[in-house]
């Protein structure tokens, strides 16, 4: 009980230091990026090192607070005592794009304590989107969050994105080859930069065969223009109405379901935990 209390005190106390360090300087730094119409995806990186006059008071980074507005997004990023380096990625868009990054650093002379983060639990795709372009989700208290995604099969990195205040990111770029096994990571971080250990997932992409919901799996569907029948209506010379075959299905009343081209079986992709 008394450990129990004393832990309260020590977060109180914490929770009133953190929001204003004395002897804290900060430093603002904004960058914009645009792509052009049709413009292929590109990365840009920054870094923004400890000024030499804070260097001289014996100051170092403490933390950072990150803004990202429009398309921009990070892909990475490093806090160090004397730098902060960060990757910035515009994705494509067929209208051009743009957007920007808002970096706030904190520097003080005597760095406090910074509580690691606890590593992310729960890692899941979610189950209604796209397992060709995922999203990831997981559980876990940071603010931050890094993901990051490899292709196992082609031996690469595909994907990598600093998350801001969320628990779930969609893959906003790129497509996944189907029959490839991935791995994907996550891990956390607060205002400090420092990150969790990292908590894996893994998945397989494969390709299921089932039977087409649109036609049910008979390969055609009922005919549109004679209503099934194979027999339409027409006019005759002298007005009166006259039975012909119907020319659209000549006379079978189905047409072939474009869905899946007349097989009745449609391939899906889906991902396997694994
Ligand atoms: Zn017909
Ligand atoms: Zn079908």
């Amino acid at each position: 009980m008394r450990t129990l209390i004393r832990f309260l005190l020590l977060v109180t106390v914490c929770a009133f230091l953190l929001p204003a360090v004395a002897g804290a300087e900060t430093l603002t730094q904004s960058f914009d990026h645009k792509l052009g119409m049709n413009q292929a995806a590109q990365s840009w990186e920054h870094r923004i090192d400890l000024p030499d006059a804070m260097a001289q008071k014996g100051m170092s980074f403490f933390r950072r607070a990150l803004t990202l507005s429009g398309k921009l997004v990070i892909e990475r990023e490093e806090l160090t005592p004397t730098y902060y380096y960060v990757r910035v990625h515009l994705p494509k868009a067929f209208l051009g794009s743009k957007g920007s990054l808002n970096v706030r650093l904190e520097a003080v002379e005597n760095m406090p304590p910074c509580a690691p983060v606890a590593r992310p639990t729960g890692l899941a795709l979610a189950k209604n989107s796209d397992p060709t372009a995922p999203t990831f989700t997981w559980n876990g208290l940071g603010k931050y969050a890094a993901v990051s995604l490899y292709d196992v099969t082609a031996n690469r990195n595909v994907f990598e994105r600093i998350v801001l205040d969320a628990r779930s990111y969609g893959m906003d770029e790129g497509r996944l080859p189907i029959g490839h096994h991935y791995r994907w990571a996550v891990c956390e971080s607060d205002e400090c930069a420092r990150y969790s250990p990292e908590a894996q997932a893994g998945f397989r992409l494969e390709l299921r065969t089932e039977r087409c919901w649109t036609c049910n799996g008979y390969g055609w569907v009922r005919c549109n223009t004679c209503n099934g029948t194979g027999i339409v209506v027409v006019q005759g010379q002298n007005g009166q109405p006259v039975q012909t075959m119907c020319s659209w299905c000549h006379g079978t009343g189905r047409q072939t379901c474009t869905f899946c081209n007349g097989t009745g079986r449609i391939e899906r992709p889906i991902a396997i935990p694994e």
